[in-house]
């Protein structure tokens, strides 16, 4: 599975790191940057639940 980050939805809300901080972390530009790409399998329900929670949908999945 493979995620990324729009930098143009993303609002910096920090919703994607606190639900899933092995993938997601804010960025010193306050925009939320990919850690693990493609994502471990051991991570994927994590990182799905963290793209789900995303209030602008910026992150996408490709499963
Ligand atoms: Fe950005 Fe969405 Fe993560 Fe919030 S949850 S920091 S809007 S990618």
């Amino acid at each position: 599975m493979r995620v990324s980050v729009d930098r143009e939805k993303c609002m910096g809300c920090g919703v994607c790191e606190s639900i899933c901080p092995e993938v997601f972390q804010m960025g010193e530009d306050n925009i939320a940057k990919v850690l693990q790409d493609p994502v471990p399998e051991s991570l994927e329900d994590t990182a799905r639940e963290a793209a789900q929670s995303c209030p602008e949908e910026a992150i996408r999945v490709e499963e």
